[in-house]
Parts: C-alpha cells; structure tokens; sequence
C-alpha cells in the first residue's frame, strides 16, 4: 500500500520531472516543478506543427487551445468527460493513490482502489457483476469479454461454442478481435482479410432506417428477434458463444437507442439456447443515458458487460470487464482461472479516479441532471433543427444525442459520401468565432453513406450552458447547408 515513504518522483514525459509530491495527511502539494526541459520544448514545438489545433488546458465545460480561444466541449472527445475537464478532486485522488503507490502488479497482489472499483460496480448492478477485470481501452475490454465468454463453454465442457453473432452498424473497438466483431465498414475496409471469420452480424436495430410505416414496436422487436433467431439456427443453436449489442449505438451510427422491448427479445432468445449476452456499454454506459447501465431502462441483466469512456471520465484510460452470475459460478464451480491478463491491468491510479468519478457522480446526484439536460437538450434541438430540410433524425437517451443528416427527408436518402457532411458540420462548429467541439461520423454503414453528429456533454452541465451548445450547434448546420445549397 505505500511506495516509499510518503514521497515519490514522477516523470511525465519531461514535463513535470522531478516534481516531489508530498501527502501530509490529506494535504497534497507539488514541489520543486522544474520548468519544463528542452526535450520537452521541442515536443511542442513539433505537435504544434501538427494540424489540429494544440489544447493546453481544460476547466469544467471548456478547453484551452495555445492560442487562447476557449472551446465548449459539447462532446467529451467520445462522451468520455462526463464530468468535464480539470476536476481537482479526481487529480487529488490520482495523486494521493500515485503517492501511496503508482503500480501494483496484479498477478501477485491486489490493490485498495481496484478493490474499492469492483465493489462499487457490483454493488451499481445490486450484485449481479460479481467479478471485475480493470483494463485500459475499451476495445481491450471486448477483447477480453470475447475471451472470457469463449472461455466459459471450455468451462462447461461445450468446446464447440466457437462463433459469436454482432450486429450490422455497431462499433465494438479497433483491435483485431473487437473490430471484428463491429460493423463499421469503413473502419474494418483496410484490414478486412485479416478480421477473424466466425462472427456473423445481422442487421441493426435502427427504427428511424428500418422501421415500417404503421409497424408497431412489438411488431418491430419481433421481426429484429426472428432475424437473431434465423441466425442461431443457421449456425446450429449449440455453436454459438454469444450475441454482443450496445444497448444504444454510439460511433457507428450515432446515439441510436434500441427499441423498447428489443434488448430483452434479444436476451431470451441467448438464454433459449444457452448462448452468452453480451452488452458493451464503453460509450453509452455509466451514465451516460441517465442510468448507471444503459441496460436499467431495458429490464434485463448482461451476463458479461463492458465499460469504458465516463467509468474514469478520461482522468484516466480505465475500461472494464464486468462478470455476471452466470459467469462467475461457472469459474468458481471449476475453480477456473481466466486465461487472459494485461500488464497495466487492475492500474492503481485508474481505478482511484475511477471511483473519484463515480462517486461524484452518486454525491452530486448527476444522473437526475443527466435525465433533466438530456431532455432540455433533446427539446430544444427537435425545436430547433427538427424542421430542418436536411436533418432527418434527432434521437438518443439521456445526455446522448445524435443528428442525422439527409439529402432528401422524404426518401431519408443519404448524402454523397465525397461531400463530408458531417465533418463540415463539425469544421463549421469549431470555427471562429462558434468554438463548439462536436462529435462527427461518417460512412458507417456498407455504402459508406451516412451523415451524423453527436452532442454528449458532461452530466453536471447547466441549462444555460446546454442552450449555448444548442445555438451554436443551430449556427453550424445552417452555415454548411446554406454553402451548400
Ligand atoms: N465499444 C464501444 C461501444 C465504443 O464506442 C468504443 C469506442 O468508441 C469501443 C468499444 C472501443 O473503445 P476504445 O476506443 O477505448 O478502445
């Protein structure tokens, strides 16, 4: 639990070298800050040269850029700032855990705060996830739920588990593993022949796309189930390890919610024929919809699920693989040991400002704001952009918004993937004097057509800062579209 003493030394990268942090009791001060080296100097000096712009500092609902403008963060990066930037107490958290002690090997021992993480997220599930694996990325996350999930049926002595259904329009992350799980055509086209060959996607669950006129959301849910089961039989029912949704699609098509009803057919169906249910909430969960899990609203529990993004609120890279009943038993029965590990799993540092995060969160009774903001903020953009000639759809849950952009409403026919709506929309939003970052998509689907942008602020944001990031974003599309037409 103690490093050395109460004092360390940490080198982050040149810039703070040498830098003594002292604990005296709960007070944490830095002493001894050197000025920044030249190595140091010339790192920046070479990122400046980059073409995006430099952010040097960030506080609450804005960043710096070297230049001075101040940006309004309307977006979190990937709706990972759900507190905004530059929260003292989370730094106090990570620095007090730093000075205590900054790596714990996890093979060999344990650690407080990943204790403290795991009975925080378990307790959130009313005890369902009864094991934690703490990772750094999300996609690392659904590589190792794959893993785990493939694992479980060697457990059960059902070797022949070997194939995995996703869905068309999702994004499950960038390694080899979850990029092939995902449906992001665009980001899979480079690597396609390398992508792993027993994972079978079927169509999304996307009402505004697929919906029919007059088709009711039971009617819906039962042609989505029937399209899952097809699959299951086509790959013979015994063969499959497990189904993986996010409950509201994130990168790949833009805050899009499941239909109700939908992730609980889906479920049954898993459970029907003793396949795995898999939900990645990396982007919408934690939160993020105005539930801890996204699955809340659904009535339905995961047996394994994974976490990124708002669990450490980008204070720090934590992702999560979190372990249902199901699961749990199965590996305590066989006395089973997961075949998997990462050096910087279980990270110390992670997970203390992980549950800083989280339990700001709980104090601060966010997840309310997050339910109040979300539906300002979905008011006002159906307000204001609803009657837009070239949005066809405003939708999302909680603080988790998505606005599509068509060429033609009535048809809903997408724009010419050359003209980069969407990325237009974001360069208009960002320039003088609008500085609004918003998140763009492009070209997830297999026409690589498809215009979206994302609003995902950060959940303890107020009214009138929600109205500002509306009225910016009102400005931007009207100034795309006006240089279009
Ligand atoms: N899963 C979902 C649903 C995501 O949205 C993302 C990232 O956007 C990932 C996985 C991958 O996470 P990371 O980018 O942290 O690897």
């Amino acid at each position: 639990i103690r490093a050395q003493d109460s004092f360390m030394s940490i080198d982050s990268r040149g810039f703070l070298s040498n830098c003594a942090i002292k604990k005296d009791r709960n007070v944490i001060s830095c002493e001894d800050v050197k000025e920044p080296t030249n190595t140091a100097d010339a790192d920046i000096e070479e990122a400046v040269t980059t073409s995006r712009p430099l952010a040097v500092r960030g506080q609450g609902n804005y960043m710096y850029l070297d230049d001075g403008r101040e940006i309004l963060d309307s977006c979190g990066g990937a709706a990972v700032a759900c507190l905004g930037h530059g929260v003292q107490e989370v730094i106090n958290a990570m620095m007090s855990q730093a000075a205590d002690i900054s790596y714990v090997p996890w093979g060999f021992f344990e650690n407080r705060a990943k204790l403290a993480l795991a009975q925080w997220l378990s307790r959130s599930s009313g005890g369902h996830f009864q094991k934690t694996y703490i990772t750094c990325s999300g996609s690392e996350a659904v590589e190792g739920a794959m893993k785990l999930a493939r694992e479980y049926f060697v457990w059960k002595g059902q070797p022949q588990r070997v194939n995995y259904i996703s869905r068309e329009e999702s994004y499950h992350g960038i390694t080899i593993g979850s990029l092939s799980l995902g449906g992001h055509l665009s980001r899979r086209a480079p690597f396609e022949d390398l992508l792993l060959s027993k994972i079978y996607r079927i169509p999304a669950c996307n009402a505004y796309r697929q919906q029919r006129q007059g088709e009711t959301d039971t009617a819906y849910v039962a042609r989505k189930a029937l399209e899952l089961e097809n699959m299951f039989q086509k790959l013979g029912p015994e063969t499959v390890v497990a189904f993986i949704a996010e409950p509201v699609v994130g990168a790949a098509s833009g805050c899009i919610p499941s239909v109700p009803g939908y992730i609980k057919a889906m479920k049954a169906i898993c459970d029907k024929h003793g396949a795995l249910f898999i939900l990645d909430e990396v982007m919408c969960g934690m939160g993020r919809t105005g539930t801890t899990h996204a699955w809340e609203q659904e009535g339905v529990m995961p047996d394994i699920q994974t976490i990124g993004k708002g669990l450490a609120g980008g204070y720090q890279p934590v992702s999560a693989i979190l372990v249902g009943k199901k699961v749990f038993q199965e590996m305590e029965m066989k006395n089973a040991t997961f075949t998997h590990g990462h050096t910087y799993q279980d990270h110390p540092i992670g997970c203390a400002a992980a549950l800083q995060v989280q339990q700001i969160i709980q104090r601060d009774n966010l997840l309310s704001n997050v339910q109040i903001q979300g539906s300002l903020l979905a008011k006002l953009l159906k307000e204001k952009l609803g009657g837009h000639p070239h949005v066809g759809d405003i939708r999302g849950r909680g603080l988790f918004w998505g606005i599509e952009f068509v060429e033609d409403k009535e048809t809903k026919r997408p724009f010419e993937p050359t003209l980069q709506i969407s990325h237009r929309v974001h360069d208009a939003a960002m320039a003088p004097p609008n500085n609004l970052a918003i998140y763009y998509g492009q070209g997830c689907a297999g026409d690589k057509k498809g215009d979206h942008v994302m609003i995902m602020p950060a959940y303890n944001i107020d009214r009138a800062t929600i109205e500002v990031i509306v009225d910016k974003t009102v400005a931007a599309v009207q100034k795309v579209f006006a240089k279009l037409h």
